[in-house]
């Protein structure tokens, strides 16, 4: 019979950490990543930092140093020094130091104290804000939030949470918003073309689904999927190719039910080719489902004139619904450049963004709020909500059927959802929108020195218009050299700079529809990138980094 006094032996049953340990632990913690962060910069004005940007460890060389199981047994007395000494021996060292403000690789991912802090206090805190009533600060903040954002970047009204169909959520990433954006336009689209079949024909009995349990109504279901189309530039992120697949719309990357349109000189969509395309599909009986613009592209920062896309989609029957509502589903990627929709002076990158039905951008990409936190809006929340809802009776509750509170669940793919509106929080009530507009147009101002000192060296080019602050070059050819060996020597000269692990910058293949343009010197070539959006970087560094540069390139490409 069992013993009924209270026993000590709790069944191995460790105990928590006490409060009092993990005081003095959080505190080593944060020196810990004060230190990280104090060591990404010793400021010695050459462009070095005490760590080296780029991570010099091969392949398993992290892998060889870990047990190959987990502990069975708790920790002893020394097990956090042990932890804070691998995180030192293991960790850093195979670390590419994003932070770092040497780090001008792909797009930057911001971090700041303030945002680590909200990083803090959301695991503190523990929720999950899955839905509105299982926490509802969280929604609430994160609802509040859209909205200051919306309104600082000049969004039309109709993308806010208090109008009649929009408002927008914190997704992780803009590869999902994309997803997102996608799986409401396939809603959309399905309802409408539903609704234009029901009043053409007599209405059709349901399929069975044999009596099996659903999750809710039986709906009817269409006759043969249409086939929908999805179009984007070539310079777009392969996110839109990848949402297009993930929602079954295309086989794969190179699918037909994808397009990619041809860009102009600036590598912007051409929106006649877009038109041409869409016109096509529309006689074939396909469904133009979404056109996806990028603001910033990830090659070279191209902008696409989202206004002049939006006019153009206008003019082809078949984009709208046959009553005149929306069909098709315009979305903007702006993941990196959508920050400066807070600056007046780049007011040019909003225009046509009231004319769209979805708009995405990342504040951990360039507005100082660790990773991940994307901010995603759309005018037809209806369509959006739609497409992803699904109501298990274990996730009813009074307050989501009152259909008073968004439930951010149904607003994207993962049912729960961390904390992030806290740390977006703490960035804007630490910088306010005119730090972080100060902090952008330095940025900005920094790219536009790179950008003279490139263009006044001799043996360099500058390969793209700048845009905001990203500088594309290369080494300037030489006589004789013919395009393969020029490009080598690009790559020989990138790679020997990552290679000396002091900065971290990143190649381009330029628009190959350049060729027989007047770009068409640089059609499908080689360039090197530099993206000026560090936290840390500061006039001393870029001008450490271009030096570097020069004295790499004399020594490798000569
Ligand atoms: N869109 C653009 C224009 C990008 O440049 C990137 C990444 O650099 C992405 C989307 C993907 O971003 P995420 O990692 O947030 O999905």
């Amino acid at each position: 019979m069992a013993n009924t006094e209270q026993s000590t032996d709790r069944g191995g049953v460790v105990p928590h950490m006490s409060a009092d340990q993990f005081r003095a632990l959080g505190a080593r913690m944060l020196e810990t990543i004060t230190g990280y962060w104090e060591g990404l910069d010793a400021g010695d004005g050459a462009g070095g930092g005490r760590l080296p940007v780029m991570c010099d460890k091969g392949p398993g060389w992290v892998l060889g140093q870990l047990p190959e199981r987990a502990p069975e047994e708790p920790g002893g007395a020394g097990e956090w020094d042990a932890i804070f000494a691998d995180v030192e021996k293991l960790i850093v060292p195979a670390l590419t130091h994003w932070q770092s403000p040497n780090f001008y690789s792909f797009f930057p991912c911001n971090g700041s104290y303030p945002a680590i802090l909200g990083e803090l206090l959301s695991a503190g805190l523990g929720v999950n804000g899955m839905l509105w009533a299982t926490s509802p600060a969280a929604t609430e903040l994160e609802t509040r939030l859209l909205d200051w954002m919306a309104k600082a970047m000049g969004l039309s009204d109709e993308f806010l949470s208090t109008s009649a169909n929009g408002g927008g959520c914190i997704q992780a990433t803009a590869s999902e918003s994309t997803l997102a954006a996608l799986l409401a336009a396939r809603q959309r689209a399905r309802a409408k073309g539903a609704e234009e079949e029901e009043g053409n024909s007599p209405r059709r009995a349901t399929e069975g689904h044999g009596g099996r349990q659903g999750w809710g109504e039986e709906k009817g279901r269409g006759r043969g999927a249409p086939e929908y189309v999805v179009y984007a530039s070539t310079q777009a992120h392969s996110s839109v190719a990848k949402a297009a697949m993930i929602a079954g719309i295309a086989e794969g990357p190179e699918d037909p039910h994808i397009w990619l349109v041809p860009v102009d000189a600036s590598g912007a969509m051409r929106e006649d080719e877009l038109v041409r395309m869409v016109r096509e599909d529309v006689t074939a009986g396909r469904v133009p489902l979404m056109v996806c613009a990028t603001v910033g592209t990830t090659g070279i920062t191209a902008i696409d004139r989202v206004d002049r896309i939006a006019a153009a989609l206008e003019s082809v029957p078949g984009w709208r619904g046959a009553d005149g509502s929306a069909r098709g589903w315009l979305h903007v990627d702006a993941a990196h450049a959508g920050a400066l929709w807070l600056c007046e002076e780049f007011a040019h990158l909003r225009a046509g963004l009231e004319r769209v039905d979805s708009i995405c951008f990342n504040p951990h990409k360039w507005m100082l709020t660790t990773f991940d936190c994307d901010l995603f809006w759309t005018r037809d929340r209806r369509s959006l909500v739609t497409s992803m809802s699904i109501n298990p009776a274990y996730l009813k509750n009074e307050a989501s059927e009152s259909g008073a509170v968004f439930d951010y669940r149904d607003w994207h793919v993962p049912l729960g959802r961390r904390f992030r509106a806290l740390k977006l929080w703490f960035v804007l009530r630490h910088y306010g929108l005119e730090g972080i507009r100060a902090y952008l147009r330095e940025h900005v101002r920094l790219a536009a020195l790179l950008e003279r000192w490139v263009a006044e060296d001799g043996a360099f080019e500058l390969c793209a218009a700048r845009t905001m602050n990203l500088v594309v070059f290369r080494p300037r050819g030489k006589a004789g050299e013919d395009e393969a060996a020029q490009d080598a020597r690009t790559k020989d000269l990138m790679d020997a700079v990552n290679r000396g692990g002091r900065l971290f910058v990143s190649p381009v293949v330029l628009p190959r529809e350049w060729k027989g343009t007047e770009r068409d010197q640089l059609a499908g070539r080689l360039a090197i990138r530099m993206c000026v959006g560090a936290t840390l970087v500061e006039e001393r560094h870029v001008h450490g980094a271009w030096e570097e540069i020069r004295r790499v390139a004399r020594e490798v490409t000569n």
